[in-house]
């Protein structure tokens, strides 16, 4: 497994090794996913110490939502991949009939991926695998907070994987925009909206594809009807799992009304029962920050609602330094402070109250972002119609932060959350080039919309067109003489082409152009179909 530091001979090393990623049947591809899902079972302890060192999250953080997620996501590979990436027919309109439509899913080359530093490890290995199932060779950078360093590449030749297959850049935002001007296939880039504007931007000097996962402010909507113990827990655990540091955490809560109270009070009860601090054994909900800077962005926001009257309900001994933070939960929150338009990224949960379904769609809707959200209701017509309502590329009804735990769904967002889709199908057809292929049989036939174009054909084209584009029996059967009659005006080789005297440019007058080509002597009425007429 090859590590560089340097941008340029990571990606002459993917470059080299790529074609024998490609050469592999996908099947083989998938044996190397498989002996990976066997590294990280068998290494998971230390692979969870090694999360732990670099991002102070709890234990079970780390096995919950890195290792468990990661070996769900393999096995989908290793169960679905080879059907996902098979050859596909594809149908094939009654005007090409005869011929048939093919979709080939083959490699892009080199994918870049750069990552997040809340989870370092899920971040690493979901698009790494993902892009390689798929026949590519992966550039990875981590991010400078948690790099994991030696970790993934470590694992993966363990696995495996050979020298170049994968190769780690380490290093931060500049070494980021050193290996985009190296001109990867695609870029896959897991992030803030701001670098993802960036790293955009620089694409788009080069062509480059790119996918963005980037934040969310996810709204989580409790309808009166829901069980409200149960909606509570899960908005605990969807608001503080991974200290609030998930894209996909819940950071808007709206309880219907006539609930609010009893709710708050079954939310209250169990975030008193939390417990909160760096473990070795499972006993903690929940760890610390992982970063000086994101525990200043909480500070900074919970500050500002506090100043402008908002009531901070729990989380009032946190001395606004310390990464520990517990978890804090605010009401009379107003609309326009930060805490409830920009993405926290910590511990921090502001409850709002709603009276009607369409204030409760219409306040879920008015953010920037639309990463990902949850819906409440026993009645489950409502909860679909609510889901459909909101404009996110994810939606959980009756729990939270779910839909992303499926990894036959697709995952992205819409907004200012980023675009494109990976995991199941979507997923492994993103780091793909999804080849169009129309297969003809080798015969004598020519076709009818090939040259020469003539006034007959041009009559005949006309009719066949209303006639299979308008429905019914009737305009079927004037299909097929149109197309007959087509047939014969295509003609065959050897008999097709046009009369030496009809060759050569139309006469301005035909064109109606004005066209100073000289005239041939023959006008574009005169000229005879070719075969047939
Ligand atoms: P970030 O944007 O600061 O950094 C992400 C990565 O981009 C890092 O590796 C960084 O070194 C690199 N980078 C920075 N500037 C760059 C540049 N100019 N060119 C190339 N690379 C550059 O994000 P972060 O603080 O590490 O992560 C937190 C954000 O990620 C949050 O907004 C969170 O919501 C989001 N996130 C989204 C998802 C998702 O799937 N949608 C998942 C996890 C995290």
């Amino acid at each position: 497994m090859m590590t560089s530091k340097d941008p340029r001979s990571a990606f002459e090393a993917a470059r080299r090794s790529q074609p024998e990623i490609a050469a592999l049947a996908i099947k083989s591809r998938v044996a190397f996913i498989t002996s990976l899902r066997v590294v990280l079972i068998e290494e998971r302890e230390r692979i969870m110490d090694r999360i732990q060192d670099d991002t102070g999250k709890c234990r079970s953080d780390a096995l919950m939502s890195e290792i468990f997620p990661i070996l769900e996501h393999l096995e989908y590979l290793e169960k679905h991949a080879v059907r996902d990436l098979q050859d596909r027919k594809a149908h094939t309109p009654l005007a090409m009939m005869g011929k048939k439509s093919r979709v080939y899913f083959e490699p892009l080359g080199t994918i870049l991926v750069i990552s997040p530093w809340n989870y370092p490890f899920y971040q690493a290995i979901a698009p790494i695998t993902t892009a390689f199932v798929g026949g590519n060779a992966t550039v990875y950078k981590p991010s400078e907070h948690t790099p994991l360093t030696g970790l993934v590449e470590d694992l993966l030749a363990k696995a495996g994987f050979k020298a170049g297959w994968v190769n780690v850049v380490y290093g931060d935002g500049k070494t980021g925009a050193e290996l985009i001007a190296q001109g990867p296939q695609k870029i896959f880039f897991t992030g803030s909206e701001n670098t993802g504007k960036r790293i955009m931007a620089a694409a788009a000097e080069k062509l480059i594809p790119v996918e963005l996962e980037l934040g969310g402010k996810d709204p989580m909507i409790v309808f009166e009807d829901a069980n409200v113990e149960r909606a509570a827990r899960g908005a605990a655990w969807g608001a503080f799992t991974n200290a609030g540091q998930s894209c996909t955490s819940v950071e808007r809560l709206y309880v219907h009304e006539s609930i609010y109270e009893p709710f708050k009070a079954a939310l209250l009860r169990e975030v008193g029962r939390m417990r909160y601090g760096v473990d070795k054994d499972g006993n903690s909900d929940m760890g610390r920050m992982t970063t000086d800077f994101q525990t200043a962005k909480v500070r900074e926001h919970v500050g500002e609602a506090l100043k402008a009257g908002a009531n901070q309900l729990t989380g009032k001994e946190w001395d606004g330094k310390d990464l520990l933070i517990p978890p804090i939960v605010l009401e009379n929150v107003k609309p326009d402070m930060k805490v409830a338009r920009d993405e926290t990224f910590g511990p921090v949960l502001p409850l709002f109250k709603f009276r009607t379904e369409e204030e409760a769609v219409r306040l879920a809707n008015d953010s920037p972002d639309g990463l990902s959200a949850s819906v409440w209701s026993k009645d489950l017509g409502r909860a679909d119609r609510v889901a459909r309502a909101i404009y996110t590329g994810n939606v959980s009804i009756n729990n939270v932060m779910l839909s992303e735990g499926n990894h036959a769904l697709p995952f992205g967002g819409v907004k200012n959350s980023g675009f494109g889709r990976y995991k199941g199908e979507w997923g492994l057809h993103s780091f793909c080039n999804v080849k169009a292929v129309l297969i003809d049989k080798d015969s004598t036939k020519v076709e009818a919309n090939w040259y020469p174009l003539t006034a007959a054909k041009y009559q005949v084209f006309s009719r066949m067109m209303v006639a299979l584009f308008s429905g019914g029996f009737l305009n079927f059967i004037r299909f097929a003489i149109a197309g007959m009659g087509l047939e014969g005006l295509a003609g065959k080789l050897g008999k097709a082409g046009r009369a030496p005297s009809e060759a050569g440019p139309i006469p301005p007058a035909a064109t109606g152009s004005g066209s100073t080509r000289k005239a041939s002597g023959a006008s574009s009425h005169g000229r005879q179909p070719t075969v047939g007429a």
